[in-house]
């Protein structure tokens, strides 16, 4: 069994007189531990309800959610499951609340109730690995937007969770905030962490493992990101772009030029390009 697995998922919000809104529809998905999946799609395409749906912040309408053998619709099993899960949002400002970055890293595990010693090693270790031990007495409303979101994570990985799930957490950010995330969730990967990394931007998916795109509560397309890319028609329905580069690869190969198309990265173009002459 996969560490998270989605079973014929629909998700409808239902709200006082409002009509009925199914956000997402048959969705069959799972994820195994250390994988790094994607989800994409356009803006409207179910991509945060999903995401509340892996830690059970929501549960299914129809069908079942299961995390490490835990099903999310068990009540008793919640906080073991939220445990498992931690989740970073796209808007850095809505998660911090403690005046003292170090005081807002603590919070989790503080509410894990674990000793203080534990505590303080784990705000130490969560610093380090997102890069800010200088400024753990800074007041996260000074720092700048990846700085915040990079505060964000820590805090969700001093409290251990398996998975971590972002939903959009660069789309608030400028270019550079938008590295020091990316740079921050590639460091949680090799640590072995699972990642479900929500995005609606293509250059964003390129190194990971697994690509599923969103389109109108569907899932439209699964594979790693070479076969997404091959499947130009989807993408362009469902709103989506390629990639620059595999952009360019596709409309160079259109031309007649020679060359393979499992080029992703600006350095392996250049190369085989070089390789024609
Ligand atoms: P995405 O994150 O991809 O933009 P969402 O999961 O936020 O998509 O939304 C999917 C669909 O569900 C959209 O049609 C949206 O309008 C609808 N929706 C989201 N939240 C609510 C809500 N609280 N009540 C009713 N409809 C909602
Ligand atoms: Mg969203």
């Amino acid at each position: 069994m996969a560490f998270i697995e989605l079973k014929d998922v629909s998700y409808t919000y239902i709200e006082g007189d409002e009509p009925p809104v199914t956000a997402l529809k048959n969705i069959n998905l799972s994820v195994e531990k250390g994988e790094m999946i994607a989800i994409i799609g356009p803006n409207g395409s179910g991509k945060s309800t999903l995401a509340k749906l892996f830690n059970g912040l929501f549960q299914p309408t129809e069908g079942s959610v299961s995390v490490g053998g835990l099903n999310t619709s068990d009540q008793d099993k919640i906080w073991d499951i939220r445990q498992q899960v931690g989740m970073v949002f796209q808007n850095p400002d809505n998660q911090l609340i403690a005046t003292m970055v170090e005081e807002e890293v603590a919070f989790g595990p503080e509410n894990l109730g674990l000793p203080s010693a534990t505590i303080k090693a784990r705000v130490d270790e969560a610093l380090a690995l997102v890069g800010l031990e200088e400024f753990r007495q800074a007041a996260p409303h000074h720092l700048s937007g990846g700085q915040k979101q990079r505060v964000a994570i820590a805090g969700i990985f001093a409290m251990r969770p398996d998975c971590i799930v972002f939903d959009e957490p660069t789309a608030m950010l400028d270019p550079m905030g938008r590295k020091e995330v990316m740079a921050t969730i590639q460091k949680l990967r090799s640590e072995g962490k699972t990642i479900v990394y929500i995005t609606h931007f293509m250059e964003e998916v390129v190194d990971c493992d697994r690509v599923i795109i969103l389109k109108e509560g569907e899932k439209i397309l699964e594979g790693t990101p070479l076969e997404v890319f091959q499947a130009r028609e989807l993408i362009k329905d469902a709103d989506l772009e390629l990639p620059e580069v595999p952009y360019l690869v596709y409309r160079l190969r259109e031309a007649g030029l020679q060359l393979p198309d499992e080029i992703l990265t600006p350095e392996s173009l250049v190369e085989k390009l070089c390789l024609l002459n």
